[in-house]
């Protein structure tokens, strides 16, 4: 990492985990804020960047149009139908990606590890360091165990997600997954609330998913067996959390040759097994 300031380019600025990355970029000695991009039309747009995110101004108007220059580090936390142009603004001016966007099409995924050919990216479903962690964690307690355990997960968001269930969830059912031999795509299972469901098969993993509230956002790990559980959970208490994670993303990014990072990188863990 480097002793300059490190431009950061937000998209989905006017959300609210744009707001918070803004307030965090404004209270930082380490990154300066180089523009703010949110979708066209909608209050805020036109305004100075440190008023929608309720600060003083910071000199730099919310736009929507994603223009990034060399140097600079775009952070897109905004919906997934603005994920491949917002990557393929990125490739063509040749800078890095920090990508927080969950619920990607499987199409908009294939794009996302063909870009990484091209540019540096970082995408995590959550860039907290605890479920970073938990991730980690999740899949060495499952080959531990192994298979006389049942793997569930329970997660619980705020009533406005749109997608169920969580990335983060499905991240860790992908871990436990993996590291029990099992083909994550065969074995995941989020139908239980269906009339029709069928009884629990052996080696299947639950997903199971809460909205209400303000949850910023938990996730609980179940392995379950006769006469014992054991419960792995993490909760998130504010999604400062998410914006602190994913711009120290930003600055480990910057100088990194291409590639599909993700935050297990970042934090140094990936070799961990
Ligand atoms: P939000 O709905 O509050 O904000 C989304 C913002 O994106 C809005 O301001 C919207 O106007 C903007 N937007 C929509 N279309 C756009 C486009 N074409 N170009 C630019 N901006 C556009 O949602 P949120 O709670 O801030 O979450 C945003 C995303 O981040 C979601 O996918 C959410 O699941 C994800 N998220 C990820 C993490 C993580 O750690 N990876 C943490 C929290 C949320």
């Amino acid at each position: 990492m480097s002793d300059r300031l490190t431009p950061i380019i937000i998209v989905g600025a006017r959300g609210r985990m744009g707001k918070t990355l803004l307030r965090e970029i404004a209270f930082s000695d380490s990154m300066v804020l180089e523009a703010a991009v949110d979708r066209s039309g909608g209050p805020g747009l036109g305004q100075d960047a440190g008023r929608v995110a309720g600060l003083q101004d910071l000199g730099v108007e919310v736009t929507d149009e994603l223009r990034p220059r060399r140097s600079s580090v775009v952070v897109d936390f905004s919906l997934p139908h603005a994920t491949e142009t917002n990557l393929r603004r990125c490739v063509d001016a040749g800078v890095p990606l920090v990508l927080g966007t969950t619920g990607l099409h499987k199409s908009t995924r294939e794009l996302l590890r063909a870009a990484a050919s091209d540019i540096p990216i970082v995408s995590a479903a959550n860039f907290s360091v605890g479920v970073t962690l938990l991730t980690k964690i999740a899949g060495l307690v499952a080959h531990a165990l192994g298979d006389q355990w049942d793997a569930e997960i329970l997660e619980i968001h705020h009533n406005h997600k749109r997608d169920a269930p969580s990335g983060t969830a499905l991240r860790i059912a992908k871990a436990v997954a993996k590291a029990t031999g099992r083909d994550p795509d065969a074995v995941l299972r989020s139908d239980r609330a269906d009339p029709h469901a069928r009884p629990r098969e052996r080696g299947e993993i639950g997903v199971a998913a809460i909205r209400g509230g303000d949850s910023v956002g938990e996730h609980t790990l179940m392995f379950l067996t006769d006469g014992e559980r054991l419960e792995l959970t993490h909760r998130a208490g504010d999604r400062a959390i998410f914006a602190r994670g994913a711009l120290r993303a930003a600055r480990w990014v910057v100088d990194k040759e291409p590639g599909l990072y993700t935050m297990a990188d970042v934090l140094g863990l990936a070799g961990l097994s």
